[in-house]
């Protein structure tokens, strides 16, 4: 087996062959700091999670409050609550919104959102409207990422993916030390097709990954084919440790479609390690073992990288977007 380049114990940058004097983390992750404290907000389907961020990494001010839904004006609404909840975070430098959905981060727009119900809508304009802070606006996912590169399980890697498994599956691209954003349709790993006559996603396509291995498939499919219902992955795991055959080949399909999924991913970008977050990471071994197996097994010609838990946990969403906040400050786009 190769040796991976970047093993998450080796966390300190080490710089390729020859790269003597690497420059810090944060200039290797696209210079990311924060100048001051940066007004966040992780904005979910269910519930949007604010916070003041400081320079160290700590953060104040948190709440959690449910996603405002106004059918007629589902963008303005989110707007209107994010930029109450900033008026009231003091010394704030900047701010920082992330968002679920297909986003372009470029225009300032959530392009779409299935979930909150907007087509189109110009967060970026509307912030600013409603706000006298530098805003910086992207995607939920590349915000995970951003954290990850900076602060977590692949801090100081160029080449980095971010893979979040819960109610679908996208990844969070980081490429030569950028989010690689291509106008927000970069990263549908979730859309990858894995087994052309697989299950129906809702997309349209047949076999796509999350119609296989998301959270929500997992328990979807092992309800159709056993008659058992589960709410969850949780539940499917737990029928399989109990010995149930039918929940245990789901789970395997569900590593497999994984494994091609990142086989795929790193055919074309090669991360340097890949970090799961999102509901499915709380599996813990019964996901990384014998999705690692399945990788060395499958893996022809690219190496297979280390592929670990993300370790900002709960808050990566909310330190990505304060990472983003302060990119607006320096005109860094995120
Ligand atoms: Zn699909």
């Amino acid at each position: 087996m190769p040796a991976p380049a970047h093993s998450p114990a080796a966390a300190t940058p080490t710089g390729a062959a020859g790269d003597v004097t690497p420059p810090p983390v944060a200039a290797r992750t696209g210079g990311f700091t924060l100048p001051g404290p940066v007004a966040a907000f992780d904005v979910g389907g269910t519930d949007i999670k604010a916070g003041l961020v400081h320079p160290d990494g700590s953060i104040s001010h948190r709440s959690t409050t449910p996603t405002p839904r106004d059918p007629a004006r589902p963008a303005a609404a989110v707007v209107d609550r994010t930029t109450q909840l900033a008026a009231a975070m003091p010394g704030a430098v900047a701010l920082g919104v992330v968002v679920p959905g297909l986003v372009d981060d470029v225009r300032g727009v959530g392009v779409y959102s299935a979930n909150l119900g907007w087509r189109d809508a110009p967060f970026g304009e509307l912030l600013a409207a409603a706000t006298d802070l530098p805003v910086g606006f992207n995607h939920d996912v590349t915000a995970a990422a951003i954290a990850e590169t900076t602060f977590g399980a692949a801090a100081g890697i160029a080449d980095a993916a971010v893979v979040a498994i819960g109610t679908g599956i996208a990844a969070g691209l980081i490429v030569d030390g950028r989010p690689h954003r291509a106008r927000g349709y970069a990263g549908e790993l979730g859309h990858t097709v894995v087994d052309p006559s697989g299950p129906l996603c809702p997309c349209g396509a047949r076999g796509c990954l999350e119609a296989i291995a998301s959270a929500a498939a997992l328990a979807r499919r092992y309800t159709e084919v056993s008659g058992r219902p589960a709410a969850g992955a949780r539940e499917v795991l737990a029928a399989r440790a109990a010995g149930d055959e039918t929940a245990a080949r789901i789970w395997q399909e569900g590593i497999r479609a994984l494994a091609a999924g990142l086989r795929q991913l790193s055919a074309l970008l090669a991360p340097e390690i890949v970090v799961i977050g999102g509901g499915l990471m709380r599996a813990g071994d019964d996901l990384f073992t014998p999705l690692r197996r399945e990788a060395e097994r499958t893996f022809t010609v690219h190496p297979v990288p280390p592929i670990v838990a993300a370790t900002t946990g709960p808050d990566a969403g909310l330190l990505g977007s304060a990472l983003i906040g302060a990119g607006a400050l320096t005109g860094d786009a995120a």
